[in-house]
């Protein structure tokens, strides 16, 4: 809605990218969405038209091919997408944060070699920490790479890759034994490259078919099974291994204000579609929304999706402006994710028995909104940064 969710200062260029964007999500996204996510098939054309509009290489530098933009562009351009079905932003949020950690952490070589055909979309990322055993604790990886002469061999399983089967290049975190006392600096991320698809990909490499979930549909999320795959030890993200954990937590720094974005634009479509319920469904000779009770969830509901815009905008200006924003993306994410949960059951309950039947989209919300509860940290990971961070902060002199 046009009041709501406004961001103050934006230069024009970001107003441009921004329009043209929305106009893309209210054509091209909307009215296909629903199909789509009940038939879980892969939004091709959608992508299609995001790689024309230059979305894959949003943030990848101009001298790399992509349009150098800022987080809070990509942020706020998450917002947008999300808002017309969150699974399409899930396809160019693990690209992203590939293409930042090479951005940020690769040798010179590596950034030539991937960052201007992941500008195009040619190349497209996935990233993988997670294993069947393991997803908060990510420490406990056990996945290993174990040095075989100039190379390196893996052997191990991954677990919840999304775009594991449509991505091309893998950022995963392996175990390599370093001997260095605490477990995480232990751990090196390998740039896995791979052909897009199902079954054994490469020798020694196997992503078994998509995981079947709630909601989250058309975008493909995997298992990925290394069984003595060999790969060059210049396959190491940044050439030297044991930096694996930081650079993936700098990764995912950047994506829970993602995930923060996308929850704010499930929430400011929830409040849309409650905002246009409650004018037209009558009850009791007037519409639902002139009955206090309705009006003030559309209030509260109104009142989510502002904060958590505004909280998801600071993290991300945070970010840009070099300073640290682990417990503001932190908050950003936590209060979002929260809020995109109550939000959309409350339009959930405003549609009545309607929002139960698979033609209204709040029942693809109600979905989707899980999800954010969880990917990039759940809540209670998002409280422990947030209460580290304080402690820190505000720790007692003695
Ligand atoms: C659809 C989908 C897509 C995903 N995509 C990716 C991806 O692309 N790449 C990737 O690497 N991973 C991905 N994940 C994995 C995701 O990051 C993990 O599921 C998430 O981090 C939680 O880990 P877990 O499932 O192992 O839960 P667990 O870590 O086992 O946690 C279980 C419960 O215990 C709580 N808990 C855990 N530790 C603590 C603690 N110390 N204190 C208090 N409570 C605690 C958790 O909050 C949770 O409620 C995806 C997951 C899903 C569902």
């Amino acid at each position: 809605m046009a009041r709501l969710a406004q961001t103050a200062d934006l230069t024009d260029i970001q107003q441009e990218i921004l329009a043209t964007v929305r106009s893309f999500v209210d054509k091209e996204i909307i009215p296909h969405a629903q199909e789509l996510e009940h038939a879980d098939a892969y939004p091709t054309e959608i992508v299609e038209g995001l790689k024309e509009l230059g979305i894959f290489g949003l943030m990848i530098p101009e001298e790399y091919g992509g349009l150098g933009e800022s987080l809070l562009t990509y942020a706020l351009v998450v917002e947008e997408i999300a808002r017309g079905w969150m699974s399409v932003s899930g396809v160019i949020n693990t690209h992203f944060i590939v293409a930042y950690m090479i951005r940020q952490h690769g040798t010179q070589a590596q950034k030539e070699h991937f960052l201007p055909r992941m500008a195009t979309g040619e190349v497209r990322g996935a990233f993988s920490m997670s294993e069947p055993g393991l997803g908060s604790d990510v420490a406990g990886i056990r996945t290993k790479a174990v040095r075989d002469g100039d190379e390196y061999v893996i052997d191990g399983q991954k677990m919840w890759l999304t775009n594991g089967g449509s991505s091309t290049l893998v950022a995963a975190l392996v175990r390599t034994e370093l001997g260095a006392d605490k477990a995480h600096q232990n751990l090196t991320t390998f740039l896995v490259e791979k052909p897009a698809g199902f079954g054994t990909v490469a020798p020694g490499l196997t992503i078994p078919g998509k995981i079947d979930k709630m909601g989250y549909k058309g975008v493909d999320t995997t298992e990925l099974v290394f069984d003595g795959y060999r790969t060059g030890a210049d396959a190491i993200l940044g050439g030297e291994p044991g930096r694996g954990f930081a650079q993936m937590m700098d990764g995912v720094e950047v994506g829970r204000v993602n995930v923060a974005a996308r929850a704010c634009g499930i929430s400011i479509r929830a409040f849309e579609l409650a905002v246009e319920y409650a004018q037209q469904r009558e009850t009791f000779g007037r519409p639902i929304a002139q009955h206090q009770a309705i009006a003030f969830q559309l209030a509260e509901m109104a009142t989510k999706v502002e904060a958590a815009h505004l909280m998801m905008v600071n993290a991300a200006r945070l970010k840009d402006a070099g300073k640290r924003n682990d417990v503001e993306a932190g908050m950003a994410k936590l209060l979002a994710s929260e809020y995109c949960a109550e939000v959309t059951t409350q339009s959930f309950r405003i549609h009545g028995g309607y929002g139960y039947s698979k033609e209204y989209e709040i029942e693809r919300l109600m979905r989707e909104a899980p999800f954010l509860l969880i990917g990039e940290g759940t809540s209670e990971i998002q409280k422990t940064i947030i209460s580290r961070g304080l402690l820190k902060e505000y720790g007692l002199q003695r």
